[in-house]
């Protein structure tokens, strides 16, 4: 089996100003919530974030704001905060078309539940109900994508209330090893199929490792082998054995 192909698209796709959205199909997108049926998220997605607002008890405490968006609802919104917000604070806060990671639909921004909410920076405080979501957002594949340590790297500002679905493990390792996802897809090159990254859990050894622009099948034996492009120069594979 060739999965060449899956080089643009999957969990683990990394979506910035350098490296640009390549994957042309759109998402499969559900509301994440009954109650906000026009904030969407790819599925696999939508369905761990309920799991993780049910799991702290936020569901009705944290509000999603802004999920999957199609390039022209990116346009717009990036038109539009030119207009009303500069030049400075779009460039902070807004990705270009093309660039931003909510069109993936993996990204997702959350406020914590009050009468007005501002849709570009909504407050996600790190205290009470934010904070637990926060804890254990890892836990259910996500991770909190643009940290302040790592601004330099990332070349977005600090967003509090801005989560991306990678998927667990790598949400898991991303967070125990400090890195944000430019780190993370950087520090995979390392591993290949004879040499991998292992991690132990609860029993179970998942392993993880780059595979270039064509990795192939692996053996029968594996009983769960994910792929997912990183949208730079090939593709990880996680194998849960
Ligand atoms: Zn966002």
């Amino acid at each position: 089996m060739n999965y060449g192909y899956k080089r643009f698209s999957g969990n683990l796709i990394l979506v910035s100003a350098q490296y640009p959205l390549l994957q042309t199909d759109a998402p499969r997108c559900v509301p994440v919530l009954d109650t906000f049926p026009q904030v969407l998220l790819e599925h696999r997605a939508a369905a761990c974030l309920r799991q993780l607002l049910n799991a702290v008890g936020a569901t009705d405490e944290i509000v999603p704001v802004s999920g999957y968006r199609s390039f022209s609802q990116q346009v717009e919104i990036y038109r539009s905060s030119l207009l009303e917000h500069g030049a400075d604070f779009t460039g902070k806060y807004v990705a270009k078309p093309g660039c931003s990671e909510h069109q993936t639909g993996l990204a997702i921004d959350l406020a914590q539940k009050a009468a007005d909410i501002d849709f570009l920076c909504p407050d996600f405080p790190d205290t009470g109900i934010c904070e637990r979501f926060r804890s254990a957002a890892s836990r259910y594949g996500f991770v909190q994508r643009y940290t302040q340590d790592k601004e330099d790297i990332t070349g977005i500002a600090c967003e509090p209330w801005h989560f991306r679905y990678v998927g667990y493990p790598h949400s898991e390792i991303m967070v125990q090893m400090g890195f944000c996802l430019e780190e993370y897809i950087d520090y995979l090159h390392q591993f290949s199929q004879g040499n991998p990254f292992v991690l132990q859990q609860h029993g179970r050894q998942i392993a993880v490792y780059f595979a270039g622009e064509t990795p192939v099948q692996t053996a029968d034996e594996a009983p769960i082998t994910e792929v997912s492009g990183n949208n730079v120069d090939g593709c990880v594979m996680t194998i849960w054995q």
